[in-house]
């Protein structure tokens, strides 16, 4: 049995076509599938046997970028979803209930502030953002309301490494699970669960995917939170009335939130994975490693070139010894930092927007973990609807220009923001 990941990046969860020999997992495009016979389908239905119903619920191309996935990730399964934000809203609606909360670093994707901190207000689930630098800020937000703790490994847009063993001790403690989002890291720099995290989510659409060619999420479980134990997770642990009073934790021991993910959550609200789009996520998968090896050297190369260059007032880089975030980078990244990061530029907005109109090589767009370089003036995109003062606690001021550092020569990468500066 392979354990190193590079070789489980190449085969988890795959292995040739049992139905035809293919040796490539084929694209399963059908909306359903036959049942063996009446009693087979009752089985189906009543969750007393595990198998293919329907592409919303489950469909073997997704089936095998879930294994691939939960192997590397040390998860005892996985669930593909339509997108990274498909995942986190299936994950906490298994979780919460009306009138409960999600304690949240304050350093997350702006689009996960979105979701928390708005859209999920109208199910009356409610976001507490907190400088999770600080575990003891986490432990004081957490109240009897709490349902769940949510952090990034590293958080975008870039610099900031979390301390989960801290964060999941302080989660623990009140009888609440840590959900790491662990998109920027990947499992080939850090894998949540050996931290204690309890559930792990991605953006597939960013570097497992790798290539930038399709949107896509995934939740995988650790399978070791008790979630009968508080009382406090009634989804998982009453009877549910749509199974005939099934109780999930009871019949499904340490995969019940996950199955309660697919079988309730994605069952009802649908965000399916289409199965083309799992196929380009796990073909990109099998060259995580080697992809991941070239964007933190690049990252790290470009962010101490930049270090020196004049025209730069400061760089955010847990690679670079010298980042308040490189200890923590060194427990939980093998020191290395990732392939995105923020810089401040002279100058300010005009000579941010200067910058981004300059670049050549560089794409100028709003996404991260694309083999191609990338490049963001976040105030003028992303977080321009913002007040100045919440860009920059959302670390996105005036100055700052976020990289997605490709796999390209890395003397290209710097050749090409050498003349972009030029024209500042
Ligand atoms: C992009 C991203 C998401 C959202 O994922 P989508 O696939 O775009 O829905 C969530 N978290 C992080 C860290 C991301 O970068």
């Amino acid at each position: 049995m392979a354990e190193k990941l590079e070789t489980l990046a190449v085969h988890g969860g795959t292995a040739p076509d049992p139905a035809t020999n293919a040796r490539i997992t084929p694209i399963y495009q059908t909306a359903s599938y036959v049942f063996d016979d009446v009693d087979h389908a009752a089985a189906l239905f009543n969750l007393e046997v595990f198998g293919n119903v329907y592409t919303r619920l489950m469909n073997p191309t997704n089936g095998a970028f879930e294994g691939k996935v939960a192997a590397l990730e040390g998860g005892v399964a996985a669930l593909a979803t339509a997108s990274g934000h498909a995942a986190q809203f299936l994950a906490f609606h298994t979780l919460m209930e009306p009138g409960c909360e999600i304690v949240a670093a304050k350093k997350l994707y702006g689009g996960s502030l979105n979701q928390i901190g708005h859209s999920f207000r109208k199910m009356d689930w409610h976001g507490r953002f907190v400088d999770a630098d600080d575990p003891g800020k986490v432990a004081a937000a957490i109240t009897e309301r709490t349902r769940a703790v949510f952090i990034e490994s590293i958080a975008n847009p870039g610099g900031v490494v979390q301390d989960i063993e801290a964060i999941a001790k302080v989660a623990h403690a009140a009888g609440v699970p840590l959900i790491v989002d662990n998109t920027m890291a990947t499992p080939m720099l850090c894998r949540p669960i050996e931290h204690g995290a309890d559930v792990v989510v991605h953006s597939a659409t960013k570097f497992l995917g790798g290539h930038g060619n399709s949107i896509a999420g995934v939740i995988v479980d650790a399978g070791t939170f008790d979630w009968a134990a508080s009382g406090k997770y009634p989804y998982l642990s009453a009877p549910n009335p749509s199974y005939h009073g099934k109780v999930f934790t009871e019949a499904f021991g340490n995969i019940a939130f996950i199955l309660a993910c697919r079988a309730l959550g994605l069952r009802d609200l649908g965000p399916a994975l289409s199965p083309q789009n799992a196929f380009y996520v796990l073909t990109g998968m099998e060259t995580l490693a080697l992809r991941m090896e070239r964007h933190c050297a690049n990252a790290l190369h470009l962010a101490q070139w930049l270090q020196n260059h004049p025209k730069i007032a400061w760089v955010s880089y847990a690679g670079l010894p010298e980042s308040p975030y490189h200890q923590l980078a060194r427990k939980y990244l093998g020191g290395k930092g990732g392939g995105v990061f923020t810089f401040g530029v002279k100058g300010g907005y005009a000579a941010g927007i200067k910058l981004v109109s300059s670049v050549k090589l560089f794409s100028h767009l709003a996404n991260i973990g694309d083999t191609r370089s990338l490049i963001i003036h976040p105030s003028s995109t992303t977080h321009r609807q913002l007040e100045e003062a919440a860009q920059i606690e959302a670390g996105a001021g005036a100055d700052v220009v976020r990289v997605s550092v490709g796999i390209e020569h890395i003397d290209d990468i710097v050749a090409d923001l050498a003349q972009a500066l030029e024209q500042i």
